[in-house]
């Protein structure tokens, strides 16, 4: 069998952020209104750094107001929940990202429900996962949004498909798993209590995996054809991989996300397409149809 086409995620994430970037100006020219992103940072967690750091320069590359708040690590549940109330009452403040996670000690879950829906740039708040599992209109979380858009670039038709999902977090795999149902695929959710993991994934005409274990699925978990997206991500010595294992993955289905360039930078680039959407339901304009 041929070996499967690689999905390419940085491409596809540049040609979202290309086509944001329009989109932004345009959205500024006909109202006048810059969409701001306030990101909140709290503590000096290193990796956390990083990725607020890409977010607000994407962000600023995107036409956008980065409106960023670095807070002491000391700072108390109260003081945050002030600072979210001031950002959810300000015009200039389209979307609100709490970078997670939280220094010890603070209620990350409550402080992120603060954040109104409309400004919910992540689609984390429990209003959001609500609105998500009613098939209503509100933002939805960024890297299941993501994985949707890589298996959307195979051109599989997700109506009738058999798609399995594992892992069934609030970030990903719980989200992933509803999204896909949204387009009437019949879908399996599996996590760490999954009796027979490789009969249920080997079943699945689209497979997402968001488990967090390193080379968890191999070629005898996969249905020959497959479309295969790895959300996992894990630094070892010889740089990251994913939770699939690519080189024998590759050799069975039919597309296959590499890690790093899958998943990973289509998180940022729906976080800016989210950002947008926000300042255009706060200004009262309807989404664009989908191109
Ligand atoms: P998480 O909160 O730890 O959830 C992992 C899920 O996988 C849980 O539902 C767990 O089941 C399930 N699971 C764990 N071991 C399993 C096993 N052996 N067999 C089947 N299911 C298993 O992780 P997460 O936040 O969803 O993230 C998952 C991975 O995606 C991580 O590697 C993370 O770094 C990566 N990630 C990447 C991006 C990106 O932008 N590319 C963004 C977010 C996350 P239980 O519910 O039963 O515990």
């Amino acid at each position: 069998m041929a070996l499967a086409k690689i999905i390419d995620g940085t491409q596809i994430a540049r040609d979202l952020r290309a086509r944001v970037v329009a989109d932004v100006a345009a959205f500024r020219r006909s109202t006048g209104i810059v969409p701001g992103l306030a990101t909140l940072l709290v503590g000096e967690d290193p990796a956390s750094e990083v990725y607020v750091r890409n977010k607000r320069k994407a962000a600023t590359e995107a036409g956008m107001a980065d409106l960023h708040h670095h807070l002491d690590v000391g700072i108390g549940q109260s003081a945050i929940a002030e600072l979210i109330a001031e950002l959810a009452a300000d015009d200039a403040v389209s979307g609100i990202l709490l970078q997670l996670p939280l220094p010890k000690g603070l209620d990350s879950a409550s402080l992120i429900d603060l954040i109104p829906p409309v400004k919910d740039v992540d689609g984390l708040t429990t209003l959001s996962a609500g609105l998500l599992a009613r098939g209503a209109q509100g933002l939805r979380p960024c890297t299941p949004t993501g994985v949707m858009a890589l298996i959307d670039s195979t051109g599989i038709d997700l109506d009738g498909a058999t798609a399995v999902v594992v892992g069934r977090s609030e970030l990903v795999g719980g989200p992933a798993s509803r999204l896909l149902l949204e387009r009437n695929a019949t879908v399996t959710v599996a996590h760490s209590h999954t009796r027979d993991l490789e009969g249920v994934t080997s079943l699945a005409d689209v497979l997402v995996v968001a488990a967090g274990v390193p080379g968890l699925i191999g070629a005898n978990h996969i249905k020959p054809g497959a479309v295969v997206i790895d959300v996992g991500i894990h630094r070892t010595d010889h740089g990251l991989i994913g939770d699939v294992r690519f080189d024998e993955v590759l050799e069975r289905a039919g597309w296959i996300t590499p890690v790093p360039g899958g998943v990973g930078p289509m998180t940022i680039a729906m976080l800016l397409a989210n950002t947008l959407a926000a300042a255009r339901m706060q200004a009262g304009i309807p989404a664009p149809e989908a191109r």
